[in-house]
């Protein structure tokens, strides 16, 4: 057989991607609760991992996190691509394991008929209402076509459909091209955990550019990798950010969702912020500047001009978006901020991470926009550290300004 560099590079890839799918889904799978919980709770009752805000958050809250990103590096939209897929695959993976419905899927995919595994109920069943209950969107499978091993499944009430209630409310241009990522990358990985092999998507037809459901065509291939994933402008991911800033300060939040209303599970949340902060070290650091971006930008859209405004503010949004329950204590140099029942790291295990940096960016550009002085937050502690709660050392670069504005 011949090899030419290309085919070999690719051949690499793709292992790349099968061991990293395997370790970081194992890592999430046994290491955080929420995820472990992920399409169950229509079939067992769970003991929530927050017992005060519960174990949904508010969907307002998503959009900030992954578009402020793509916003500061819009070729991310691919990197995205791939953690979805890794979230797919991990979390339907343990789904058919908690509905013991795992080595039914295994016996049916042994036979190589795709056609066999997709038409069967339980396991359509399973992931229609896995999106459902965690309030992901709607799922319909529309076509198996077992010669060419492609699949479509159609898509309403996700994060595309969000974009679009949005746009035609605060009056913004409806985008030119597909735009979801995240999503059509899980569906990608539930594949790959149901028939094996690796599977890519394509977004073909999407609500947020005007069409009346999004379309998402799966195929099966071997050997090379070459996701198709629609990268938006800078423009075009700030237009979204900015419309879901609108959102995240109305009054009623709500994202015009008809039928999941505007409930989202929180392990959607936790392991897309996960995944991303243990990438590398750079990403810690954009997920911070990614944070403050929205905090500037929530302050100055609600006109907070001033530290304990600003504080007083964040403190209702995060129990509001149920991001988390916060509390300050003010002293000569320095504010600490406390939080419990964090979105990002609760009910995860003492895994040595601080996994709320993106809050501490939020916190962060808000304080700076209110008082025009330049602030640095450090996260200090977290759950997911093994600390009893996150907290939030907020200290200015001149320690006389927090005495002055303290004293008035
Ligand atoms: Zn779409
Ligand atoms: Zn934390």
């Amino acid at each position: 057989m011949k090899y030419d560099s290309k085919s070999k590079k690719q051949g690499i890839d793709k292992i790349e991607y099968l061991l990293e799918r395997k370790r970081r889904g194992k890592f999430l799978y046994s290491n955080f609760q929420a995820v472990r919980n992920v399409g169950i709770s229509p079939y067992k009752k769970i003991k929530p991992v927050r017992s005060e805000l519960g174990d949904y958050e508010h969907i307002a809250f998503l959009a900030p996190r992954v578009f402020s990103f793509l916003y500061l590096s819009p070729i991310f939209a691919y990197e995205f691509y791939r953690l979805g897929k890794i979230i797919g695959y991990c979390t339907v993976d343990g789904l058919f394991k908690a509905l013991k419905i795992k080595s039914l899927v295994s016996t049916l995919a042994k036979t190589g008929l795709l056609s066999k595994v997709f038409r069967n109920k339980r396991i359509q069943e399973a992931l229609r209402k896995g999106w459902q209950s965690d309030g992901g969107g709607l799922i319909e499978l529309i076509e198996v076509n077992k010669e060419e091993k492609r699949l479509k499944y159609t898509m309403s009430e996700n994060s595309c459909a969000i974009i679009k209630t949005l746009a035609d409310r605060y009056q913004y241009k409806h985008l030119t091209k597909p735009c979801s990522c995240i999503e059509i990358g899980i569906l990608s990985g539930q594949a790959e955990a149901l028939f094996g092999g690796i599977w890519d998507g394509v977004e073909t037809k999407c609500i947020a550019k005007g069409d009346p459901l999004c379309e998402m065509d799966l195929h099966l291939h071997e050997g090379e990798i070459h996701p198709e994933i629609s990268v938006l402008t800078k423009e075009e991911y700030d237009r979204i950010l900015d419309m879901s800033i609108e959102l995240v300060i109305s009054k009623e939040k709500t994202s015009g969702r008809g039928e999941l209303g505007d409930p989202l599970m929180i392990a959607i949340s936790q392991s897309i912020n996960y995944l991303l902060l243990s990438t590398s070290k750079g990403h810690v650091v954009l997920s911070k500047w990614a944070g403050r971006k929205v905090g500037e930008r929530i302050i100055k859209r609600v006109e907070k001009n001033n530290l304990f405004d600003a504080l007083d503010y964040l403190k209702d949004l995060f129990l509001d978006l149920k991001i988390g329950i916060i509390w300050y204590e003010l002293n000569p140099e320095v504010i600490v901020i406390k939080m419990r029942e964090s979105v990002y790291s609760s009910g995860v295990k003492n895994i040595n991470m601080k996994l709320c940096i993106f809050i501490a960016g939020i916190i962060e550009g808000a304080l700076i926009e209110a008082t025009k002085a330049e602030w640095i937050i450090t996260e200090t502690k977290c759950t997911a550290n093994g600390d009893p709660h996150c907290e939030f050392e907020c200290k200015n670069r001149d320690p006389t300004v927090l005495t002055k504005l303290l004293l008035g």
